[in-house]
Parts: C-alpha cells; structure tokens; sequence
C-alpha cells in the first residue's frame, strides 16, 4: 500500500519504519523542518515498563500532579475534570496493567530495532526512584502493590544501598531510600528517532518536511492537502502520529479527542564532574523529577503543566529542575552557559491511555496519545498498528485501546 504517515515525531517514525519493514511504500509528512523537533526533542528518555506514583489521590494534593496554567481554556479545565474521574475509576487498573504490558513489549521490539540496525546512541541501564522521606515510602506503598499485583519486579532500598548504584547522590539532601525499577533504562529518545530516520529513509521511506498537512479527505483512499500547495496528494492509507495537533487534524474529520497538550520542561547541561553526576537515571517521587545521564550531559525534566501560554517557560518551573539537580547532584554540571532549557507538550488523553487503530474512517488509523510514555512505547505502538494495518493480530492485547473508547 502507499501510506502517508502525519507528523515525524518519535511515533511517526517507529510507525513509516515498520510499514517499511512490512513492504509499504510510505512517505511521512512534518510540519517542522526535521524529524523529533517537538515532543520527542528532549524528553526525560526513560523507558521503563511500569513506573509506580506516589498516592495523590486527593483533588489538591501537593505538590500537584498537574499544575494548572492561565489562560486555561473550557475544554482544559473539562479535560482536567475527566483526568482526574479517570484516575479513579474501575478501569484504571486496567489500563495500568495494559500500559504496562504494551512499555514491556514496546522495550523488547527497541532491543531488536537497536540491535538488527546496530544503533548507537545515548542510553545507560537503571533506574532509581528516590524517596526524601519515609512519609514519601509511605505513600509509594499503593503504587508498590499495584507493581506486584501485575508482576512487575522492583527492589526496595535504603539510602545504602542506592547509593551504591548512584555514588554521587549528595549525602546533605534527606534521603529515606529508594525504589529500583528492574529492566529500566534511559537512552536518549531524539537521537533514536533520527537514526531510524536514517534508516528508513535507507529502506525508501520518504520524508516531506516543511509539509504541514491542513485537510484530511477520505473517498475511495485518503486524500492529502497541505499549506501553500493548491495539489491534493492520493494514498490508500494515511496514519495519523500528529502529537498535540492530532486532535485539531480529526476534529474537521467529525472526530474529537480530548487530547490535551500536557507541558512539562528540561535543562539539559554539559557533566562539568562526571564522579557527581548520575549514572544512569533517578526520579525525585516528591517533586516528580528526572534527572538523567545523557552522554556527556544531564538532563532534569519533569513537571506537568495544562493550560498558560505554550511558548512561555515559567521560571517557577525551571527553577524546580535547578533546585532538583542542586538537591541530588550538586556540581554535576555546568550551568554557567550552554544549557539548553526545553518545554514540550505530552499528547495525552485522560484516561492516560493511547489511541491506537483504526479511526472508524475507511483508509484513517490512529498512533497518537502516548502522553508521559510516548518513547517507552513508540516501538510496541508502531509495530502493534502494523499489524492490525495489515490485518494480522497484534502480539499484545489492544482491547480499549482504540476510538471504541469514545463510544464510536
Ligand atoms: C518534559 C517531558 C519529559 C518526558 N519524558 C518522557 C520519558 O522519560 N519517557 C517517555 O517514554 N516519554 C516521555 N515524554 C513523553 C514523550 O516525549 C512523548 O509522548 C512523545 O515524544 C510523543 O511523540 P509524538 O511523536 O506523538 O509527538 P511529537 O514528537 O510532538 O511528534 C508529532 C509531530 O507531528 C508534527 N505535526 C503535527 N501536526 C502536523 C501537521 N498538521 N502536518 C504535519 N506534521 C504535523 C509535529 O510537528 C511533530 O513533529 C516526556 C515528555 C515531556 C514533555
């Protein structure tokens, strides 16, 4: 078939490459002038299957899960109410369990790609989840339950022992001790997308960028329009792997998504000692922030923010990543010049989970909505949808998964 991928993000391209694999002719087309230049530019790059959080069960926990920005716009404050409705519900286990199913397989096909194409690029094992204080213990222990009930394997550390696997963590923070997610990894994300690019592109994949695509017709295939281009441009299947902006391509489409653009941040700075910097990666639990090993940089990322203006950085929130890094790893890097500060928008649907399979419009499917797991589980996405283009059965359950969701 002769398939249109949308949007060149980390999806897009796990999704051109494996319809390459299965002997598509498939040409993706992105907005932005390169590949992984929004979402998948400079994210935490953890890929673990199953991370558990903190019990913030209560509307205003602090710190809040989501922070809420100004403006905030009716359907983000609706949003906002079904995320958190969600986060309650009988299904909610469900789709934990599901989304860790997926991130596991999802890490297994990375395996593969990386070692069928030899690809070399940032990643380092482990994965420590630092908690400040036994009351941090204490509320990691429904999310600790919830691992074990799905099998996933972890051990509980004291500060001793996690300092073992990370030397440098700073002995003037408090520190309880720590959660150790077993076969997690951070490796970095953008780099992966652009070598896969590569090798798409090797395999005749071919890319369009500078190429925003404006209307979506489906009559007998899917017809493409794109801006400042008066052709419509014919394939007999498009995928839409548009990020944040998938929902405003769909919405024309009679479809709406409530998919919201959930900001987080990253300071991404030069190692000035690697002795105190970490090894691998660690996550604050309290504050919900990661700080990585990237080659020879750190990376601090976290916070979640809906609403307020996308192209603004707050200084609050950076400041909670310098305050992070300061905390755990104090004269790891240099902050002096050549930080790069970063915010980006996680595609997320409220219930957390992505979208994923046919749209219910002849010749349109959907990879989109892998919220705060889009790099844990590009793979398994991309391969998954694959399969169900080509009429086979995925290798994992996709039940809910797909537009059934929203009663269509
Ligand atoms: C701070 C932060 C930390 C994160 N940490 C992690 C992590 O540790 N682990 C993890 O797994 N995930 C993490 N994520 C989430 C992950 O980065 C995203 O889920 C993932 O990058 C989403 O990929 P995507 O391809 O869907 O979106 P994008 O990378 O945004 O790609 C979508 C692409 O579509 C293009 N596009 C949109 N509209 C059009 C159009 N009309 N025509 C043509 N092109 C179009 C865009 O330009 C863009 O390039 C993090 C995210 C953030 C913000």
């Amino acid at each position: 078939m002769k398939i249109a991928v949308i949007g060149a993000g980390i999806i897009g391209i796990t999704t051109a490459y494996e319809l390459s694999c299965d002997g598509h002719e498939v040409t993706v087309l992105e907005r932005c002038g390169a590949a992984a230049e929004e979402a998948s530019f400079a994210n935490a790059g953890i890929v673990a299957p199953g991370m558990p959080t903190r019990d913030r069960s209560h509307f205003f926990s602090r710190p809040a899960p989501i922070r809420l920005g100004w403006p905030i716009a009716p359907h983000e404050l609706a949003w906002f109410w079904n995320w958190h409705r969600a986060r309650r519900s009988d299904r909610a286990q469900v789709n934990r369990a599901q989304m860790q199913t997926l991130a596991s397989y999802s890490q297994e096909r990375l395996h593969q790609i990386t070692a069928d194409l030899k690809l070399d690029y940032e990643r380092s094992d482990g994965l420590l989840l630092l908690l400040r204080t036994e009351q941090d213990s204490k509320m990691m222990q429904a999310g600790l339950q919830r691992l074990r009930e799905t099998g996933r394997e972890f051990k509980e550390l004291s500060a001793l022992e996690a300092r073992k696997s990370e030397p440098a963590l700073s002995p003037d923070t408090p520190f309880f001790g720590a959660i150790a997610l077993v076969n997690a990894e951070v490796a970095n994300c953008r780099q992966f997308a652009l070598l896969l690019k590569n090798e798409s592109q090797r395999r005749g994949v071919e890319f369009a960028f500078n190429t925003e695509v404006t209307h979506i017709e489906s009559a007998s295939g899917v017809t493409l329009t794109v801006a400042g281009d008066s052709n419509a441009y014919p394939f007999d299947a498009a995928v839409i792997c548009a990020g944040a902006n998938s929902a405003r391509l769909l919405v024309r489409l009679g479809i709406k998504l409530a998919l919201a653009a959930l900001h987080g941040y990253s300071i991404s700075a030069p190692i000035r000692e690697p002795l105190n910097a970490p090894r691998s990666a660690v996550v604050d639990q309290r504050h919900q922030v990661a700080i990585s090993r990237l080659g020879n940089r750190v990376r601090v990322s976290g916070l979640a923010e809906l609403g307020g203006v996308p192209g603004h950085k707050r200084a609050d929130a950076l400041q909670t990543l310098y305050q992070a890094l300061h905390d755990w790893f104090p004269g790891a890097a240099k902050l002096s010049g050549g930080v790069q500060e970063w915010k980006g928008a996680r595609p997320t649907l409220p219930d957390g989970a992505p979208m994923l399979g046919a749209s219910g419009i002849p010749g349109l499917w959907l990879n989109l909505g892998q919220g705060a797991s889009g790099w844990a589980m590009s793979c398994g996405c991309a391969r998954a949808l694959a399969d169900l283009m080509a009429g086979k059965a995925p290798e994992f359950d996709l039940n809910g998964l797909g537009i059934e969701r929203l009663g269509r």
